[in-house]
C-alpha cells in the first residue's frame, strides 16, 4: 500500500497516461510513494449502453453527467480516515499552493472529474471541496486533476531530489521566487549577476529576498496587497522590507498662522513688511513656508509632524528660527539615506506681495537643505479675499516633496 492514494473518477482514464511521463511523478510511482487509481465512469454507466450523461432538464445545450454512475463509482472506493473528496469545477475555489500543502498531510484524495456541460447538481454533496484551477473553462476535469496530483506529489517527502528546493519557491511565502541562473556565466551577452558568483552567502540571501519582493510587486502585487496576506505572520516583515526597497516617497505639508500686531512677518527666512504692520503669530517665528516643507518631509517618511519634534510646550523652541528647525528635519531625513528630489510650495497671502521675495526665499531654503535652487518651486497666490487668508486673518502655505532613496 502506498503512502498516498489518488482515486480519480473520470470518463477519460487515458488522459492520465500523461502523469506517468513526468520525472517527479514517475519516480513517486516507482518508489510506491503514491498510487493513482483510475475509476472509469463508463463502467458504472446505466443500461446496456452504459449511459453516463443525459440532456439537461429545462433544456439547453450539451449533455450533463448523470448522478447515479458517479455515486456508484464513488461508493466503490475504499476510503481511509484521512481522505478528502475534491470536485473539479470552474465554479470552485481557485487552487492555491497552500491548498496543496494542506492536503499533503492526508493519505488519500478522491477527485471527481466533470465532462461535457458539467454534472448533475446532486453530485456536489459528495465533495469536501470544490476546486477550480483558474478562471477559464476546460472541456473536462482531467487536466485539473492531473495538476493537483502533480502539485501535491512533489510536496510529499521523498519525491523531490532536493527537498530544500521547496523552501524558497514561488507562492510558498506569498512571494514569487527570485531570478535563477545556471551555467554558462555569459549567454548571448547576458551575464549572470556578479553577486551570485561572489560566494558571499549572506549578500546572496539578501539580494534574492530583495528580488523576490521586487518581482512580486512588479508582477503580482495582488499577492501582498490582499487582506489575507495582511493577516499572515510574515506580512509585517515583508511590508517593512518593501518600504525599505521603495525608491520614492511623497509627502505633503500644510501650515497656517494668524496675522497679529507686534510680531515679525517671516516667510522662508525673509523678513517682510505688511502694510498694516502685521506679523505672524506662533511659538516659533511662525514661518509657514518652512513649517509646511518640514511637515511634507516628515510626512513623506511617515515620521509624524513638526509638533512631535518641536513641541510648542517646549521653551527651547520659543521664537525659534524655523530655518534652523528645517536643518534638523533634513538631517533626520538624510539619516536613512533619503534625498530630496524636489519641493513644490504655494503660499496663500492677500498682502504683502510675495513675488518680489521668492528668489531670496528659494536661496535660503536651498542653502539650509543643501540642494540646488532649481529643485525648489515657490509660488504665491491671494485667496481672492475669501476665507481666513482673504480676510487677512492669516497666511498659509501648502508644500509637496518627493524623496528618493539614494
Ligand atoms: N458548464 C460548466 C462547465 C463545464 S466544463 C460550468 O459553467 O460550470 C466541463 C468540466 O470540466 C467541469 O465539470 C469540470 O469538471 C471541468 N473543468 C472545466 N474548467 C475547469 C476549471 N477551471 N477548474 C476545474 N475544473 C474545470
Amino acid at each position: 500500500m502506498s503512502s498516498f492514494n489518488f482515486d480519480v473518477i473520470t470518463l477519460f482514464p487515458k488522459a492520465f497516461e500523461l502523469i506517468n511521463n513526468s520525472g517527479v511523478i514517475t519516480r513517486a510511482l516507482d518508489k510506491n510513494l503514491i498510487d493513482v487509481n483510475l475509476h472509469d465512469l463508463r463502467e458504472y454507466g446505466e443500461g446496456s449502453y452504459k449511459q453516463v450523461d443525459d440532456k439537461p432538464y429545462g433544456g439547453g445545450a450539451g449533455m450533463v453527467l448523470k448522478p447515479e454512475p458517479i455515486y456508484k463509482a464513488y461508493e466503490s472506493i475504499r476510503k481511509s480516515p484521512k481522505c478528502k473528496t475534491l470536485l473539479m469545477t470552474p465554479q470552485g475555489k481557485v487552487l492555491k499552493q497552500k491548498d496543496l500543502a494542506r492536503w499533503s498531510t492526508l493519505n488519500q484524495i478522491i477527485i471527481i472529474c466533470g465532462q461535457y456541460e458539467g454534472f448533475d447538481e446532486r453530485i456536489r454533496c459528495l465533495a469536501d471541496e470544490e476546486i477550480s484551477i483558474g478562471d477559464y473553462v476546460l472541456s473536462g476535469g482531467e487536466i485539473p486533476a492531473i495538476s493537483i496530483i502533480n502539485g501535491l506529489t512533489r510536496l510529499l517527502p521523498g519525491t523531490l531530489g532536493d527537498p530544500d528546493s521547496l523552501v524558497d519557491e514561488s507562492h510558498n511565502s506569498s512571494l514569487l521566487e527570485y531570478p535563477q541562473y545556471t551555467r554558462p556565466l555569459t549567454f548571448k551577452d547576458m551575464k549572470v549577476p556578479d553577486i551570485l558568483v561572489s560566494g558571499n552567502h549572506e549578500e546572496i540571501k539578501s539580494w534574492r529576498r530583495r528580488k523576490s519582493i521586487e518581482r512580486t510587486l512588479a508582477r503580482r502585487s495582488d499577492l501582498i496587497s490582499n487582506e489575507n496576506f495582511k493577516k499572515s505572520p510574515q506580512s509585517k516583515r515583508i511590508i517593512k522590507e518593501y518600504n525599505q526597497l521603495m525608491k520614492f516617497r511623497i509627502g505633503n505639508g500644510y501650515d497656517i498662522h494668524r496675522l497679529v500686531e507686534d510680531r515679525n512677518l517671516i516667510i522662508g527666512g525673509v523678513k517682510l513688511h505688511h502694510p498694516e504692520n502685521l506679523g505672524l503669530d506662533g511659538h516659533s517665528d511662525a514661518d509657514v513656508l518652512s513649517h509646511s516643507i518640514m511637515d511634507a518631509l516628515l510626512g513623506a517618511l511617515s515620521l509624524g509632524d513638526i509638533g512631535k519634534y518641536f513641541p510648542p510646550s517646549d521653551e527651547k523652541w520659543k521664537n525659534a528660527d524655523s530655518l534652523f528647525l528645517l536643518s534638523k528635519v533634513i538631517d533626520l531625513i538624510r539619516q536613512d539615506g533619503w534625498e530630496i528630489n524636489n519641493i513644490d510650495s504655494v503660499l496663500v497671502a492677500e498682502r504683502p506681495k510675495i513675488m518680489p521675495h521668492i528668489k531670496i526665499m528659494k536661496k535660503n531654503i536651498s542653502e539650509i537643505l543643501n540642494i540646488d535652487e532649481n529643485l525648489i518651486g515657490i509660488k504665491a497666490t491671494t485667496n481672492e479675499k475669501l476665507g481666513p487668508e482673504g480676510r487677512e486673518e492669516g497666511i498659509s502655505c501648502h508644500s509637496v516633496v518627493l524623496l528618493e532613496k539614494k
